[in-house]
């Protein structure tokens, strides 16, 4: 079995609406590329906003019966689909690598924690409760209801395939929703394959829908003017998440927003300078860099900086770029052109700003769209590179003399996603996690990601949390019932 027979398996790659296969009522299709090479790997339906509207009539019809089945037969099948996808684990991770561009030893990574989702959920799918308690000035009883908000739309991104789609799969599932999902178009088919192991765990027809097209702005726009959606959950950009925000007013929608990042990557003076290149190696190139909890600016003592960055520029200049399904490959290619052109033209912009190249600083020459794994020292603050979202294999490093400078550069972002601190210092741990404003904060680690914790962030990198027992809550509303006594 190879990735691609995964798919085959599906027997189609059109959209899913009500349990059938379908091609879209234009009979259009759109390519998926190879980020290696730029063949076609093959091409998927192009749903048209008549079949987004179907989707949601297939949601709609499914939605009482799924919300009546018992909570046991909700989690079952998220058990039986965390265990098929467990099963053909090395499938799942070649159809990602494959579309998506990271080596096959990060795509496994991808499956076991996408795959942990619906394990979890699996769990907290019985778990959902209500409270039954007297009213403080006595007599009446407080009773509340936990129910599914009901339809839901769910837009993903391309830079994690599976898991970003079974983060809000997982606890829709359990809560009872039914749901629409529109994957990334330049990565659509691991979530066709998912579709196809959710069917056969039991899911029935209509509670999944997925519509793949490449105008995702005319899918969400149509459904977002249905008053029968009822919940939006959005991974991506934070440009797009706002006109998402947006679109929800005149319906109303709950919403949940995954946004962009700039995670800040500090290290004290006290740290174990080695435990923290190996951290950095994680939190920089997990999925080439392509990364919403990517650490995005180095800050560092000054006292270790030069060791640190000769350190890091060792580590990331022996990795070895090429072909994700590649034995031998470290890093694989960036999403696409854009991607390779975006991130070199910050690399310029920050040497022109006086940083020093440590390592890397190239794109290749094609095909595929590849970056050399890159070290910069002494970034000034201002710099663009520092400020904005790379998405690449770059680490700008930027030195800092005090705790509260280093604190207050960790901060001054418009984005509050993931941090990272490394310190052996419990005072100064406790001191720098209360004073970051940002969701997560890994402390002596470079990965905060874990199906068992809330996910999520602050100011523009959005608002909601994802695994943990908080993600479930995005897909409940609260009745209350007054009782007199
Ligand atoms: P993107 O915003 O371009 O696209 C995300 C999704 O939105 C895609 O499915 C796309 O088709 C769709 N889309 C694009 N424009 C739209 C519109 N006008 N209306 C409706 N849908 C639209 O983001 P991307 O390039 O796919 O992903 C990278 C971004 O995602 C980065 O900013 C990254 O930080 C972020 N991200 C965040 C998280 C998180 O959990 N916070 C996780 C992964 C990625």
């Amino acid at each position: 079995m190879t990735g691609l027979d995964l798919l085959a398996k599906t027997g189609s790659r059109g959209l899913f609406i009500g349990g059938q296969w379908r091609e879209s009522s234009t009979g259009s299709r759109f390519e998926v590329r190879d980020p290696a090479d730029e063949s076609v790997i093959t091409d998927v339906a192009d749903g048209s906003t008549d079949d987004a509207t179907a989707a949601l009539d297939a949601a709609v019809a499914a939605q009482t019966d799924w919300a009546a089945t018992p909570p046991r037969d909700r989690g079952e099948i998220l058990r039986r689909s965390f265990e098929a996808i467990m099963d053909q684990a090395d499938d799942f991770a070649e159809l990602i690598s494959l579309e998506m561009g990271k080596t096959l030893a990060e795509a496994k990574g991808e499956v076991t924690y996408g795959a942990e989702f619906f394990r979890w959920f699996a769990e907290e799918a019985v778990r959902i409760h209500g409270r039954w308690m007297q009213a403080p000035a006595g007599g009446s009883r407080l009773l509340t209801i936990r129910k599914p908000v009901g339809p839901c739309l769910f837009i993903t991104p391309w830079n994690f395939p599976l898991a970003m789609g079974t983060r809000k799969i997982g606890p829709a599932i359990a809560a009872g929703c039914t749901m629409i999902v529109k994957p990334a178009e330049l990565t659509p088919l691991t979530m066709l394959a998912l579709a196809h192991v959710l069917t056969e765990a039991g899911l029935p027809g209509g509670v999944l829908n997925i519509v793949t097209t490449h105008n995702s702005k005319a899918l969400s726009a149509t459904l977002m003017a249905d008053e029968r959606l009822r919940k939006v959950s959005f991974t991506g950009s934070t440009p797009v998440g706002k006109v998402i925000v947006r679109q929800s007013a005149d319906e109303l929608q709950r919403v949940s927003m995954e946004l962009g990042g700039n995670a800040p990557f500090i290290v004290f003076q006290d740290a174990d300078v080695a435990a923290a290149v190996d951290g950095a190696m994680i939190a920089k190139m997990r999925n080439m860099g392509e990364a919403c909890t990517a650490a995005n600016r180095f800050l560092v003592h000054e006292s270790v900086s030069r060791e640190f960055a000769e350190l890091l520029g060792q580590r990331m200049g022996s990795l070895r770029t090429g072909r994700g399904q590649s034995a031998g490959t470290d890093v694989g290619p960036l999403i696409n052109a854009d991607a390779v052109e975006s991130v070199g033209q910050l690399v310029t912009d920050a040497l022109q700003d006086g940083a020093e190249l440590v390592t890397g600083g190239e794109a290749p020459d094609g095909p595929g769209h590849f970056y050399s794994p890159t070290v910069l020292l002494g970034v000034p603050a201002q710099a663009r590179i520092v400020n904005e979202e790379i998405f690449g294999p770059v680490a700008p490093i930027t030195t800092f003399s005090s705790d509260d400078e280093a604190i207050a550069l960790a901060n001054a972002t418009e984005y509050g996603l993931a941090s990272y601190v490394y310190t052996r210092d419990l005072a100064r741990t406790i001191k720098v996690a209360e004073a970051l404003q940002f969701g997560m904060v890994g402390v002596n680690t470079g990965l905060v990601s874990n199906p068992a914790a809330p996910f999520g962030g602050v100011k523009a990198s959005g608002f909601g949390r994802e695994g943990g027992f908080e993600g479930i809550d995005e897909y409940l509303d609260t009745t209350y019932v007054a009782i007199p006594g």
